[in-house]
């Protein structure tokens, strides 16, 4: 309970503080611990989307993960920072039956894939069409993008991909649905996304984002329990305050399929970042 308390509180602070201007995204990544443990009341929609390539980072060298708190503060690690990805102790989790998995009202709907230069992505063509429900605030899907290898790791094991879906609030708040992809049988549901990724040779800005259409309902797992926990985007300007639902059952890719991302994006994950004190919790998947 205390840790459910610990948890909960800075989602109720967030929300009375919607409408008070303050934003984590300007503060500095030295901001007192009563401060830095609030979640930011509004993230400007900018945020969604991952810098373009030249921004200033990569995945390797020396524009990588360990350097990206030079070009935003909010990446650095500090005793205080509440960042993704993390590694997720399955054996050692608190379960809450009061927080509440996320209702999806996903439906099939048109997709635009592109190359953003750091990765894969699906940018939902009208926004509005699907959502998911969290702690009664509704957040509209907004893309959907994949990271190799996975970002989170469940009891210190990574797995093949990680499948990012992207939600935002009418107050500008992130809530993300995230699908660990093991190799074996083919995704049928993202069939049309993979092969819609540009070749390495034609990947550059000037290939037209490719239409394909999906039902974000088949790319989560049928049933699986879920890991709630408060973090940031996992790339640069990392912000906070991000609502991180992850799916401990994964889903599956093949080997061709993964090969296709590779192909473009050999390596595109985050390490995994310190808890720093944050409760992770398993929610029933019903
Ligand atoms: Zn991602």
């Amino acid at each position: 309970m205390t840790k459910y308390a610990a948890f909960y509180v800075p989602l109720t602070a967030a929300a009375l503080a919607l409408t008070g201007g303050v934003s984590a995204w300007a503060a500095p990544a030295s901001a007192p611990t009563s401060t830095a443990a609030l979640a930011p009341a509004s993230i400007p929609a900018g945020a969604l989307e991952l810098a373009p390539p030249g921004g200033g980072w990569s995945y390797e060298g020396g524009a990588g993960p360990e350097h990206w708190g030079e070009i935003a503060s909010t990446c650095a690690s500090t005793p205080t920072s509440r960042q993704s990805p993390v590694d997720i102790p399955l054996r050692s989790l608190t379960e809450s039956r009061k927080v509440k998995a996320p209702v999806l009202d996903y439906e099939r709907a048109a997709f635009t894939v592109r190359d953003t230069g750091e990765t894969i992505q699906g940018d939902l063509t009208t926004v509005g069409s699907n959502a998911i429900t969290l702690d009664g605030t509704r957040f509209e899907l907004r893309q959907f993008h994949l990271h190799t290898p996975s970002e989170h790791m469940i009891d210190g094991e990574p797995a093949a991909m990680e499948l990012h879906l992207v939600h935002q609030s009418a107050e500008g708040r992130l809530a993300v649905l995230g699908v660990l992809l093991e190799l074996g049988r083919e995704n049928a549901a993202l069939a049309g996304f993979f092969d819609a990724i540009p070749s390495a040779a034609t990947a550059t800005s000037s290939v037209a984002p490719r239409p394909v259409e999906i039902n974000p309902a088949h790319l989560v797992p049928g049933w699986s329990d879920l890991i709630r926990y408060d973090g940031s985007l996992t790339t640069p300007p990392c912000s906070e305050g991000v609502l991180w639902n992850v799916y401990e059952r994964p889903r599956t890719i093949s080997k061709s399929q993964l090969a296709a991302f590779t192909a473009v994006h050999p390596e595109n994950s985050r390490p995994v970042q310190p808890l720093n004190g944050r409760s992770l919790f398993e929610v029933d998947a019903d």
